[in-house]
Parts: structure tokens; C-alpha cells; sequence
């Protein structure tokens, strides 16, 4: 069998060792480009004897242009796990006669003695999830085989996240204009609550429906928050800001001066106070239907589930009873029918005994039946109730919660107390059947909610500097997933 190699593997090989890579006696010379792993791999198929040296691609002076003179060599620890060498010169001009170390920025920072790959990690890993400094030293030492404090970790995540987050942030937002995304108008709202130092906070967030952009996301003392931030947070999420972020226009007198995004429809819960807001800022309301639902469900639930149980009960009884009477019937099996005698006094009992028993079996498949049609009605007004969110026309969901709230009186209490409240908000429960591009339910937001912040997380942060940190990247992660749909290089 013979082996083909395709031309482009000899052509990039040739490259490769051509301009970047020099053999000489006992040395490799690699050029200031040369990544770091291929130092290590060199080191690693080299004997011992061989001297892995980086050198300048292009040795000239820094201080006066003249050339530079091989000198002597100096030893680089590539993350305090391999050593290799750095080539040191020497001006040849002999007024300046400086002395000039090969310099890496493309691998290593100054002074640093782990590589801008290994620093990376942390930041990295933190896109897709939180975890302990403690884990990511493991990964490091497992994936790369360097050992690294958790403290050095933590500090190389904390002098690059700003730069490395911004850069993620402004690639974002550069996609997003390159691509003409803009708001839509329909945007979803919610809270959701989480601790730290075991202090209750609040993170305020407005999603758009459409593209799933993010207008706002905020944290706040729990403490602080009410109806007031709520109608702030809302107002300044419309708020058009790229007035700040222009240089070449003043920032305005006051924020409330901004012109506004495009307004159209605001998707809730039912939490009350969004009511005037929502009228307030002049667009449709949506409440979430989903929330609805679960509004009627519980109430109807803490009554399903008594019946459910007093059933289970009655039907285990039935079972014992009838078995009760079987064994009565057997005993006065082969015994001749007619009058007992007067003074077969077991055999009366028995007779007795089996007559009570009959009636009880009567009473309970009576009471059986009685508690399984109340299950069915309910059954039947639970799905009649979600079945009028899922109509295609208006006329036909106002035709079928009319049908309900005309038998009021007869509906159970608590379907009936939830079709008199439904009345007062309908026209804000089926916004989603007038317009297609209206949501039904408030899910992106939970959904969001659960991504960037699962429940594990809500109470391990102990500064608030350290949730921002992290909602950072998340947001990233959103952008990156439910956005854009490509992963954000930098
Ligand atoms: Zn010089």
C-alpha cells in the first residue's frame, strides 16, 4: 500500500521549516512567531544535547537601527515546565553597543512566567461556566500539564477580564450593526432573585422577542427595589444610548431627553404595578399566558389533589369490603336457603354482617363516582380555560371565555373566581392571538433567567463585583448562542 500526501501538507511543512525554523549543529533556532507549542514539540523529539532557541526574525537595533550580533543565549522556562532558550545580541554599532534580548509579546507577557495561552484559560472556561479557581488550576494541569497556583489563576483572570470581556462586548455589538439587527419593539421583562454574602439581590432584565437582544440587565439590593425602579429600569431600556457612546455629539441635558428605541409591546407576569407602567410608556401589554394558567392551576390543584386522595382511600376501602364479602359468602355457602333458625346465632350474625357490608360497598362506589366526576369537571374547566389562549382568532377566544363566564354560577368556586379575574385582563392575555409576532408567554425570560444564572449559583458570589463579572460573560454566551449563532473570537 502507498501512502499519498497531499501537496499542500509538503508545501505548509517546507514553510514552515524554510523561514521559521533553523537546524544548526546542536541548536534549533525558532523565529520570534513560532508558537510556543511547537518549541515544546521540538523539545519534546529533540535529545537532550539539542538547544531549542528562539531568535529575532529580523535582528536590528530598537535604540539605533544598526544590526544585531548573535551573543549569547539565555534560558526561558516555557511555563515554569520547559526550558528553552532566548538569544541575546549585541549592537554592532559601537557607540550604541546595547545589549538586546529576543523578545516574545505574541507569547509571553514581560516579567509573566506562565503564557498568554495559559492566562487565557480562566476567562475562557468562565464563558461556558462558573467554576472554582481550585477546578480550573486542575483543567490547566490536566489539559496542559502545568501546574499553576489557584491564585495565579485568579490573578490572570482578574487583570484580563476587563480587556478581554470589552473586546468580546465591542465584537458584539460590531456583528450586530455589520448584520442590521435592531430592537423590534416587543420586548420581554422580568426579576428574579439570588444572593450575596446571603444578602437578597435583584437582577432586572429586559429581553427583545424577535432577536432575543438584550436592552437592559441590572442588579440591585432586593432592599432598594420596588414599583419606582421598576418604571425606571423600564423607561431607560427604551431609552436610545449610542448618544454616549459618540464622541462628536455632547451627551444630552438628561437622560430622559434621549429619544426612545422603538416601542410596541411589553411582555410580563401578572405582578400588578407593570399595569400603569406599561400604560404609562405607551405600549400594549402581554401578560404571560403561561402564568395565567398557573394563576388558575394551584388553586385547583390544592382541591384535585384532597379528592385524589380521599379516592385512593374510598377505592381501598371498596377493595377490603369487597373482599369482606366474599369471605361472608363463602362461610354461608352448601347451608340451605331460607329462614335461619332462631337459635343459629353465628349464622345470623354472618347474615348481618354480609348486609352491612353490601350497603357499605353501595355507599362508597356511590362516593367513587360522585369524586371522579368532580375530577373530570375540573379536568374538563382546566383544559377549556387553556384552550381559549390557543385560538387562531380573537372573535373565537372572546366567543369561548364568554361560553365560561356566563355559567359563572355554575362553574366550581375556584374556576369561577379565576374566570371573574381573568375578565378584568383578558384583552392583555390574548394580544399574542390579535398579532403573530406577540409572544404568548413571558419563557424567553425564564429561560434567560436559568441559563445565566442557574439556581447553584444564586448564593455561592460574595461580592457584587464578582456577579457583574460573571453576568458578563453569560451575556456573552447569550449573545454568542440565541443571537448571533458563531462563537465571538478576539
Ligand atoms: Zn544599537
Amino acid at each position: 500500500m502507498t501512502l499519498k500526501i497531499a501537496p499542500t501538507d509538503i508545501i505548509s511543512a517546507e514553510i514552515v521549516f524554510k523561514d521559521y525554523v533553523t537546524f544548526k549543529e546542536n541548536k534549533v533556532y525558532l523565529t520570534e512567531d513560532v508558537p510556543e507549542h511547537i518549541a515544546e514539540f521540538f523539545k519534546e523529539i529533540m535529545p537532550d544535547f539539542i538547544l531549542i532557541i528562539y531568535e529575532m526574525f529580523n535582528p536590528i537595533c530598537p535604540y539605533c537601527g544598526a544590526k544585531l550580533h548573535r551573543h549569547e543565549i539565555k534560558d526561558w522556562e516555557i511555563n515554569k515546565k520547559t526550558i528553552v532558550y532566548k538569544q541575546r545580541y549585541k549592537c554592532t554599532n559601537k557607540s550604541c553597543s546595547k545589549t538586546v534580548t529576543t523578545d516574545l509579546p505574541d507569547i509571553v507577557d514581560k516579567h509573566c512566567n506562565y503564557t498568554k495561552d495559559i492566562k487565557k484559560i480562566g476567562n475562557e472556561l468562565e464563558d461556558l461556566e462558573h467554576i472554582s479557581y481550585e477546578k480550573k488550576a486542575e483543567i490547566i494541569e490536566k489539559r496542559h500539564g502545568v501546574k499553576i497556583p489557584r491564585q495565579t489563576v485568579q490573578y490572570h483572570e482578574s487583570i484580563n477580564s476587563e480587556q478581554y470581556l470589552s473586546k468580546k462586548e465591542e465584537k458584539i455589538t460590531q456583528i450586530l450593526k455589520e448584520r442590521n439587527i435592531e430592537f423590534s419593539g416587543i420586548i420581554g421583562y422580568d426579576e428574579s432573585f439570588f444572593f450575596i454574602n446571603g444578602e437578597k439581590y435583584v437582577r432586572t432584565t429586559s429581553i427583545d422577542s424577535q432577536n432575543h437582544m438584550i436592552l437592559n440587565d441590572q442588579i440591585m439590593k432586593a432592599e432598594d427595589f420596588d414599583k419606582y425602579f421598576i418604571e425606571i429600569f423600564m423607561t431607560y431600556s427604551l431609552k436610545d444610548l449610542t448618544a454616549y457612546s459618540n464622541p462628536n455629539i455632547p451627551n444630552p441635558k438628561h437622560p430622559l431627553l434621549l429619544g426612545d428605541l422603538k416601542k410596541d409591546t411589553m411582555v410580563t407576569d401578572g405582578y400588578t404595578a407593570y399595569v400603569p407602567i406599561i400604560e404609562k410608556l405607551n405600549m400594549t401589554h402581554q401578560k404571560c399566558v403561561f402564568h395565567k394558567i398557573m394563576n388558575q392551576r394551584t388553586p385547583v390543584w390544592k382541591t384535585t389533589n384532597k379528592l385524589e386522595r380521599q379516592l385512593k382511600s374510598k377505592e381501598d376501602k371498596l377493595e377490603k369490603t369487597i373482599k369482606k364479602i366474599q369471605q361472608l359468602e363463602n362461610l354461608s355457602k352448601g347451608q340451605k336457603p331460607g329462614r335461619i333458625p332462631l337459635k343459629d346465632k353465628k349464622r345470623r350474625k354472618n347474615k348481618n354482617k354480609l348486609k352491612k357490608k353490601k350497603q357499605e360497598k353501595t355507599q362508597l362506589k356511590n362516593d367513587i363516582k360522585k369524586i371522579k366526576k368532580q375530577l373530570d369537571e375540573f379536568e374538563y374547566y382546566n383544559n377549556k380555560i387553556s384552550e381559549i389562549f390557543d385560538y387562531d382568532t380573537v372573535k373565537d377566544a372572546e366567543r369561548e371565555f364568554n361560553r365560561l363566564y356566563n355559567q359563572l354560577d355554575f362553574l366550581p368556586e375556584e374556576v369561577g373566581k379565576f374566570v371573574k379575574n381573568l375578565k378584568k385582563d383578558f384583552d392583555k392575555t390574548i394580544n399574542h392571538i390579535r398579532r403573530k409576532d406577540i409572544p404568548k408567554t413571558n419563557n424567553l425570560l425564564e429561560g434567560f433567567f436559568k441559563i445565566t444564572f442557574p439556581k447553584k449559583y444564586k448564593r455561592i458570589f460574595r461580592t457584587e463585583k464578582g456577579v457583574k463579572n460573571y453576568l458578563r460573560h453569560m451575556r456573552i454566551r447569550w449573545y454568542e448562542r440565541n443571537v448571533l449563532h458563531e462563537k465571538i473570537t478576539i
